[in-house]
């Protein structure tokens, strides 16, 4: 698994939508789409665990009325007129997991670096959420597992089976040492975080000595040579 790198427009037009909001349950027909954002100044505080193996994610806040500062009421599960928001939506379906009603939502999560520069974090299991005090109100928070292919992972062994997360430090760190170019070719374009010894054979993720850019055609080389 490569992390890519994307504007986003072009993140926009692989989705067929505009993601404006951050949370989409459903929104690509047989999986849902979040965007997260580790940065300090990130609207929500999403994080990660586990080595890098998952994501907590944080809900998101109903939206800003007449002024209203939305940011310290409870995080709502319903729309006024009934229905589910979209963290209602999440809920329900981590729930219904938890309970062995439905298989795990598979999730495909985009991160913002930084201003026009998001990468593709892959695919995740929607596994467990809940409502936490956040000393203010009421917050949900999701729990999301990193793998490498989500159809092939059976529910039970997720655990066995996850991926790490290049940290995002790291990414930025990556991009500007590399100067946001391929390191083979100095090519800009369709770039991606690529690990020099492959997580499977041992390489770090969480240091950018094992972290490059590579252009597509130069990742696909790197993956045959090394298959
Ligand atoms: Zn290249």
């Amino acid at each position: 698994m490569h992390e890519e790198i994307l504007s986003w427009n072009e993140m926009c037009g692989r989705e067929g939508r505009n993601l404006q909001a951050g949370m989409h349950f459903r929104s690509g027909g047989s999986y849902s789409v979040l965007l997260m954002s580790t940065r300090k100044n990130a609207p929500y505080p999403d994080a990660m665990a586990e080595g890098g193996t998952v994501l907590i994610y944080v809900g998101h806040d109903a939206p800003r009325k007449n002024g209203n500062d939305t940011a310290l009421v409870d995080q709502p599960r319903y729309l006024p007129k009934g229905g589910l928001t979209q963290n209602g939506k999440f809920h329900e379906a981590a729930q219904a997991h938890k309970q062995g009603n439905r298989a795990a939502e598979r999730v495909r999560v985009y991160e913002k670096l930084r201003d026009g520069l998001w990468a593709d974090n892959g695919w995740f299991l929607l596994v467990d959420s809940w409502q936490e005090d956040d000393g203010v109100r009421l917050v949900f928070k999701f729990k999301l597992v990193a793998v490498d292919d989500p159809l092939s992972v059976a529910d039970e062994s997720y655990v066995a089976e996850r991926r790490r997360m290049i940290p995002p430090a790291v990414k930025l760190a990556v991009w500007k040492r590399d100067s946001g170019r391929c390191v083979q070719c100095g090519s800009t374009e369709n770039l991606h975080f690529d690990h020099i010894i492959p997580w499977s054979r041992g390489g770090a993720s969480d240091t950018a000595e094992n972290v490059q850019l590579l252009c597509g055609r130069h990742n696909i080389q790197k993956g045959s040579r090394i298959e």
